[in-house]
């Protein structure tokens, strides 16, 4: 090992600790887990903060006048004050808490698409979209006319500018809703640079956050972003919780997208009025002790510092590029310069899923498949890839353990 890897910017040992989950043996074999960028382990501090909820203080939010309620809904809205801050919004009215960065994204298409967009508006996503920021978009086109254009990426996995131009040619573009860093490819795009695109071409912009999140410090007044979205099970939180981030007055121009309790201002049988953002978009009973978790998840992370997870993460990065190129038939899919820590690849010896099955046998999770990124494999070329993700758990140690199962995998198919 490298000493740039020997001295990594935080104690792992010490973080892995924290993970109860990756003392576990997989086939008699030490768990090494590499699937992070489908969803994350979860750290003790989270564990914690679920069960301490519903031990200590559970009760329903926002609706009792009795303890138990006002603590809990004490601790479930101060989670919105650290997702604010996770995020630089400007104000804490800017954070709805959905399920998923799939609803979030779903509640924009719904929400937004249908009242802020006309029929003949386009939006653009771009080649190496999520199924999240595809389909939503697709269904919005076909009942509401918009159209839906796709900007190319480049062979290295960068997204294609020139064609991104042509895309905004025509002026009939009023959204552009496009990946942070992509679930596949590992590429970032220019957050920044994209939002100042879009609004000097009169469009808005949606950012989905899902991967880039974990990885890197986001500033979404920075970068000057219309939406955000992102998933608290990939920020090591819990499932069930997720997060859109809308510019104030755009939350206060859209309908709601789910209706019920809590997002009322006033109700009879004639008609009812909507209570103001963020309450507008959160119909029902939230997921109160994800939320809880979710909070949670962000102090872990926050304690840590994302200076230093974004360093560990270029690190493992650049050792597993190195490690990876040196298997003959291995093939890296996306080089693009500013990658992050989630390598597809596939084998000329074998199919990503017996790549998958056989590593499993060894203890090491990864992922093969299509990704939820099916389009993105037709440009690619192939039908499915293994996935090797990292986390801040993540040692140098695992992706060597990757390579000499991959090495054996190669033995075993006669490579
Ligand atoms: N967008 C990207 C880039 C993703 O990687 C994922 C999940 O893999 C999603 C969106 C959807 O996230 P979720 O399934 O948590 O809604």
């Amino acid at each position: 090992m490298s000493a740039a890897l020997k001295s990594m910017p935080f104690d792992i040992a010490k973080i892995r600790k924290d993970f109860p989950i990756l003392d576990a043996q997989v086939h008699g074999k030490k768990l090494v887990f590499l699937d992070s960028a489908a969803s994350a382990q979860k750290p003790r501090a989270v564990i914690d903060a679920m069960t301490h909820v519903m031990e200590a203080q559970y009760a329903n939010v926002h609706r009792g006048l009795h303890f138990m309620s006002e603590k809990t809904s004490d601790a479930y809205e101060a989670v919105r004050d650290k997702v604010a801050a996770l995020l630089n919004a400007a104000s804490r009215d800017e954070i709805v808490f959905t399920r998923n960065a799939t609803e979030a994204i779903n509640l924009v298409a719904y929400s937004y698409g249908r009242s802020a967009l006309r029929p003949g508006d386009a939006i653009v996503i771009s080649e190496m979209e999520h199924h999240a920021n595809l389909v939503p978009w697709q269904i919005l086109r076909d009942q509401h006319g918009v159209e839906l254009r796709v900007a190319k990426i480049t062979d290295d996995g960068e997204l294609d500018f020139a064609s991104l131009e042509e895309q905004f040619a025509d002026g009939k573009v009023k959204l552009l809703a496009i990946t942070q860093m992509s679930n596949v490819l590992g590429s970032y795009t220019p957050a920044g640079r994209l939002a100042a695109f879009a609004h000097e071409r009169g469009a808005k912009i949606l950012l989905d956050g899902a991967q880039a999140v974990v990885h890197r410090r986001i500033d979404v007044q920075a970068i000057d972003a219309d939406f955000y979205v992102f998933s608290g099970h990939k920020l090591y939180g819990p499932t069930g919780i997720g997060v859109l981030y809308a510019k104030a007055e755009l939350l206060e121009a859209m309908p709601p997208f789910l209706a019920g309790g809590d997002m009322i201002s006033s109700v009879s049988y004639a008609s009812s009025t909507w209570a103001r953002p963020p309450a507008r978009f959160e119909a029902g009973t939230p997921a109160i002790i994800e939320t809880i978790g979710l909070g949670a998840a962000i102090d872990y992370v926050q304690a840590i510092g994302f200076d230093a997870i974004s360093e560990h993460e270029r690190r493992l990065t650049d050792h597993a590029l190195a490690v990876l190129s040196d298997i003959e038939g291995l093939k890296i899919l996306g080089q693009a310069q500013d990658r992050g820590g989630v390598i597809s690849f596939t084998m000329a010896q074998a199919h990503a899923h017996d790549i998958a099955t056989l590593l499993d046998r060894q203890g090491i999770a990864v992922r093969a498949g299509h990704h939820c990124a099916e389009p993105l494999m037709g440009r690619l070329g192939v039908s499915s890839t293994a996935r090797a993700s990292f986390g801040l758990y993540t040692l140098p140690e695992e992706i060597d353990a990757l390579a000499a199962g991959l090495n054996r995998i190669k033995q075993v198919f006669g490579g």
